[in-house]
Order: C-alpha cells, then sequence, then structure tokens
C-alpha cells in the first residue's frame, strides 16, 4: 500500500488500543474525525475514488486479542470480528456448518485482499457480501458498546444501522451461527451463494443471493430462508419467497411463481452499471436457477 495522507496532507495519527474498551474510549474521545481500521481495504477504496474522507485519526483494531479465531462448540460457530477472509475460506468447521458463507468469502476480491480484508470489516459496512449468506444462517451478532458484549440476531442490527441508530463507536466483536440439527437422517440440506458481477471474477458485486433450507424425503422444503444482497446496497431476507418454499413440495411448475416472488420483493437501486430492475430480474433467475440445479441432482 502507498502512503495514506488526509485532505490537509498530513498523515492520520494511527492508534493501537489493545482491548475493545480501550479502542471503544478512543472512538467516543475522537468522535467523527477517527474512523476504526481492520483490514483497511473497504475504507482505502472509498479514500482512493473519493466516496469517504480520509479521518484525523485510524483506530486500528488489529492488536485486540481474542478477536482472530473460529471456534466450533456444542452450541454455536463462533468467528471473530479480526478473522481475515482468506481463513473462511480454507476452515473446515465453516465448511461444515456454513458452507454458503465459506461460498461468499471464497467470492470476495483476490488472494492477497482477502489476506487482510475481515470479516468485521465486511459485517460493519452494512453491505459487504458476507452478509446476505449470514442472514440465512439467522447469524447473531455480539457487539461491544463500551460497557457490555450485546448479541442480537443479525437482521435486526442491520435494520439499526441503516435506519442510522447504531452509535458510531459500537464494535463488532464476534459472529454465531448455531448448527443446524436435521429433525430426521433422511433430511438433506440446501446451502447455496452466488454472486453476480460486472466481469466473471475479481469484482464488486451487483446481486447476490442465498438460499438454506432442508428438505425431506418428498422433497418437501422446511426452514426456508432466502436472502439478497449486492453493491452498496441493503441485505435483505425475502420473506414473501420464503413463504412460497415453506412445506411446499419441489416441482418445475413452482419456479415461475418463485421468479416473480424473488424480483418482486427485493428491494434494491439503479446504479451506473446496472438499472433496478436488471438487478431484480437478476436475483430471480439466480434463485430459481440455482434451485432448480440442486432439486434436478435429488430428483
Ligand atoms: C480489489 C477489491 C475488491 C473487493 N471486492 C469485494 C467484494 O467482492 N465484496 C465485498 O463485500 N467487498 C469487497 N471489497 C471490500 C473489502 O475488501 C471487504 O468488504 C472487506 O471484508 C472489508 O474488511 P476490512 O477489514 O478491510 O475493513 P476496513 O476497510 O478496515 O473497514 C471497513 C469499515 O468497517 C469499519 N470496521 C472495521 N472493523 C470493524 C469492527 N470490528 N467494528 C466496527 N467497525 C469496524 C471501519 O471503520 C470501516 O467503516 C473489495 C476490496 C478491494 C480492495
Amino acid at each position: 500500500m502507498g502512503v495514506i495522507r488526509e485532505e490537509d496532507g498530513r498523515l492520520p495519527e494511527v492508534i493501537q488500543p489493545h482491548s475493545l474498551h480501550e479502542a471503544w474510549e478512543r472512538k467516543t474521545a475522537f468522535g467523527d474525525s477517527s474512523r476504526y481500521v481492520a483490514g483497511g481495504t473497504l475504507l482505502r477504496t472509498g479514500w482512493e475514488n473519493g466516496t469517504d474522507h480520509m479521518p484525523k485519526q485510524l483506530i486500528d483494531l488489529r492488536q485486540i486479542t481474542n478477536l482472530g479465531d473460529i471456534t466450533l462448540t456444542e452450541f454455536h460457530l463462533s468467528l471473530g470480528a479480526l478473522v481475515p477472509l482468506s481463513q473462511c475460506r480454507s476452515n473446515e468447521h465453516l465448511q461444515a456448518v456454513a458452507p454458503a458463507l465459506q461460498e461468499a468469502a471464497r467470492c470476495i476480491a483476490a488472494p492477497s485482499v482477502r489476506n487482510l480484508a475481515t470479516l468485521g470489516g465486511n459485517i460493519a459496512s452494512g453491505f459487504g457480501d458476507i452478509l446476505p449468506a449470514l442472514l440465512v444462517y439467522d447469524a447473531e451478532l455480539i457487539s461491544f458498546d463500551g460497557k457490555f458484549m450485546t448479541a442480537l440476531p443479525l437482521i435486526e442490527w442491520l435494520n439499526n444501522h441503516w435506519s442510522g441508530i447504531k452509535p458510531a463507536a459500537d464494535l463488532v466483536a464476534e459472529i454465531r451461527i448455531s448448527p443446524t440439527r436435521l429433525e430426521s437422517p433422511l433430511m438433506d440440506r440446501l446451502e447455496i451463494f452466488r454472486k453476480v458481477g460486472r466481469r466473471e471474477a475479481f469484482t464488486p458485486s451487483l446481486v447476490t443471493v442465498a438460499i438454506s433450507a432442508s428438505i425431506d424425503e418428498e422433497l418437501r422444503f422446511r426452514e426456508v430462508r432466502i436472502a439478497a444482497g449486492g453493491g452498496s446496497g441493503r441485505p435483505q431476507r425475502l420473506s414473501r419467497a420464503e413463504v412460497m418454499l415453506e412445506g411446499v413440495r419441489y416441482t418445475e411448475e413452482l419456479l415461475a411463481s418463485l421468479y416473480e416472488g424473488v424480483e418482486n420483493s427485493f428491494e434494491t437501486y439503479s446504479d451506473p452499471f446496472a438499472s433496478e430492475l436488471y438487478k431484480k430480474k437478476t436475483a430471480g433467475n439466480l434463485v430459481v436457477s440455482e434451485l432448480w440445479k440442486a432439486m434436478n441432482i435429488r430428483s
């Protein structure tokens, strides 16, 4: 990386706290003139393309201990905020518990960026490609508010983030996912993540979709979760589309109404590269084609 300078030509002051509490105190004291930084890959992109400004102080989170591990207990898979995306790609616990999340990490940027980029930075942005995959696992986010570690369903944390009611000094500390337990050994799992960008690889997303569901022996869908996001849009669960599949037996006839359900419920936006309508249609096509492929193998 080259030298980073503030707008008036000065280098930002870099502060390296050793605990969440110290980081939170520094952020609270400096206020809006400071930013947290983890891998710095998203911040740097914003500085370079002029969508973000250089802060006076950078609060570097990487010296904080115990935020860099992936652990699996009887109750949940725990992912620390400082876990690099490169580690997510190869971790066996992630492969076992949340393969769609692992696939999302595989689809982000290039190896050199993924070695620096963290899970926490991707989540804290509020629009990272990891988020739709986390939504289909009903992930829980643990954040630190200066006094307490608070656990909140990710979907609620995202609502707060997008409504602007999340305090700026709050820190993302950990993500938890409960492993899915199948009701019967005859049941199967469907876990999918797909990204469409402007090119085949190494490209920012236009649309991302994630799907998770259990499938019983009669090919009925259970515990259906569908989420979509992409670009700098709001990651969201597509509840109307989920209801269309829940408890229903798979047939190809189902796919046409599901396509409409996804297209109508996905709230997105136009940007210089793709219209809102194109993104809605793309989300519909991705969900339907991925489901068709997955169910064709099983039927
Ligand atoms: C070439 C390139 C390609 C990319 N492609 C993609 C892509 O396909 N998909 C994608 O999603 N992203 C992409 N990115 C963006 C970025 O690499 C990822 O989103 C990454 O995961 C961000 O993590 P980071 O640690 O670098 O975040 P940083 O840049 O350090 O921080 C990002 C934001 O999160 C805040 N923050 C960081 N950690 C915390 C924390 N623990 N608590 C609270 N706030 C925090 C920072 O203040 C900042 O606002 C790309 C970037 C580059 C350079």
